[in-house]
């Protein structure tokens, strides 16, 4: 990507999100929003690209002159062989989210466990550090959270996960990276885990509409007085939490995730504070 593409102040700043399918993202109204109240003269656009002109789309970037896009489903991995720089976090969670264009320079981050970080401790718990999390699930969104979580320095993070192997391998490769005490096991060690438990985390698809009846393990195993938060926000309260909240437990939906992803990288983009309440009310009215 050498090609410079000089921006011009008097025109738009152009954002947009690729992925396929498109048409349902809640993005561009967040977004658009985010714009508007900042006062920045600019749009953001869905942009259906299929896998085979993912590599086109990208050259587009700097072509059209775009500050920046977000990738989503399915394009997060096959998305980084095809920018200039990947940054850290994004390489060690293995996919990207959010690219910025740099003056023909692009560079791809993954703003999905940090901002669920962000959230859990704007809208939940604090402080984070010294608590003994546990993780439910060891799938992609599992990895970019557990990833931005030890950053805090939890005490300890156990995963838990249906498929054991997976839970193991990726508290391995965790552990190996140099992120802290983080162990694996399947959902057999869940009553132990979770009954000292500060902070329980639902990283899976299990409760997601239309299957909203399904929890991913038996809430009363949770101490109550845990907070218990869920990465799911379609509903935006699972039956996960609706019980654990029943037993006392401080609760975290996932749209807060979704939101501050959103606001980092708008403030990668943008380099100006995202108006997350401004955001939030977008999404809540698109529903
Ligand atoms: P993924 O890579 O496919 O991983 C799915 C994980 O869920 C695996 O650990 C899988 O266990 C487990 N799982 C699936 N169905 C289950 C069930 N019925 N019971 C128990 N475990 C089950 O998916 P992902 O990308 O990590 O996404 C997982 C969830 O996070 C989804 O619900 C998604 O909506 C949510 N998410 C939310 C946001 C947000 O912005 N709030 C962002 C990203 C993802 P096995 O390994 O045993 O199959």
């Amino acid at each position: 990507m050498s090609e410079q593409k000089k921006t011009n102040p008097s025109l738009p700043v152009l954002l947009g999100v690729m992925g396929d399918p498109i048409a349902h993202s809640k993005s561009p109204a967040m977004h658009n929003a985010a714009l508007q109240a900042a006062g920045v003269n600019g749009m953001y656009m869905p942009l259906h690209v299929r896998p085979e002109q993912l590599e086109s789309a990208i050259r587009g970037i700097v072509a059209l002159g775009y500050r920046g896009v977000n990738i989503t489903i399915p394009h997060k991995e096959q998305v980084m062989q095809y920018l200039d720089v990947i940054d850290e976090s994004a390489r060690l969670i293995g996919a990207v989210n959010t690219i910025v264009n740099e003056e023909g320079k692009l560079t791809g981050y993954n703003t999905d466990g940090i901002g669920y970080v962000r959230s859990l401790k704007e809208e939940a718990v604090p402080e984070l550090a010294g608590k003994r999390i546990a993780v439910l699930g060891a799938g992609g969104a599992a990895r970019g959270v557990i990833y931005a979580l030890a950053l805090e320095k939890p005490e300890q993070i156990s995963i838990l996960n249906r498929t054991a192997d997976r839970a193991v391998a990726l508290a391995s490769d965790l552990r190996a990276h140099g992120l802290g005490d983080i162990t694996g096991s399947g959902m057999e060690d869940a009553a132990a885990v979770l009954a000292s438990a500060d902070i329980v985390i639902n990283t899976t698809a299990a409760g997601m509409h239309p299957h909203v009846d399904d929890v991913p393990v038996d809430p009363a195993l949770i101490r109550a007085g845990a907070a218990v938060s869920d990465l799911i926000y379609n509903p935006l309260e699972t039956r996960l939490l609706r019980e654990s909240r029943q037993r006392g437990c401080t609760v975290h939906g996932g749209l807060g995730m979704f939101i501050y992803q959103g606001a980092v990288a708008f403030e990668h983009w943008l380099g100006i504070p995202a108006p997350v309440e401004t955001m939030r009310r977008a999404v809540l009215d698109s529903f």
